[in-house]
């Protein structure tokens, strides 16, 4: 059964609420994740717990239990010249910036202008909400290892 500190692997179908697939995972090729330590959003990690191998279940994620409403804040225009001159700068591309707290915090490239840059920290899933058909492929118990990372080490799926 699925409880805290399993690592647990699930098949699943992510569409937006127009029925626009978005993302997904087969029973070949799960998505492992450890449970109960955040590795997947809030709201799909709840509705899981309980769940046996085999089981499935379609699970709506509002996006306060998902990705997050969409911060205004998070939208900003920067000038070039905060970025290396010879760096090549297109829509798209992610960097690494700062926020007013210091926070390194991931933004995406939205539109590049003569001397200005904008910019959204945004994740691309923020103020949606989220259709998941999910299956249950595989339970087992995390390794003391996983335990001391806070995520599942899968075969091929681990990265630091
Ligand atoms: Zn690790």
């Amino acid at each position: 059964m699925i409880k805290k500190n399993k690592v647990v692997s699930i098949a699943y179908c992510l569409k937006n609420t127009k029925g626009e697939e978005l993302d997904q995972a087969g029973a070949d090729k799960p998505l492992e994740y450890l449970h109960g330590c955040g590795n997947i959003v809030p709201g799909l990690e709840n509705a899981l717990d309980g769940l046996k191998v085999g089981n499935k279940k379609d699970v709506t994620v509002k996006p306060e239990d998902g990705y997050g409403e969409i911060l205004t804040d998070l939208k900003m225009e920067v000038e070039r010249q905060a970025f290396p001159a010879d760096q090549k700068i297109a829509p798209g591309m992610q960097f690494m910036g700062e926020l007013k707290d210091g926070k390194k915090h991931p933004f995406n490239v939205v539109e590049v202008k003569e001397d200005k840059v904008r910019v959204d920290g945004n994740h691309p899933l923020a103020g949606q909400t989220l259709q998941f058909s999910v299956e249950i492929i595989k339970i087992r118990d995390a390794t003391s290892e996983e335990l001391k990372h806070g995520h599942a080490h899968g075969e091929g799926g681990h990265h630091h």
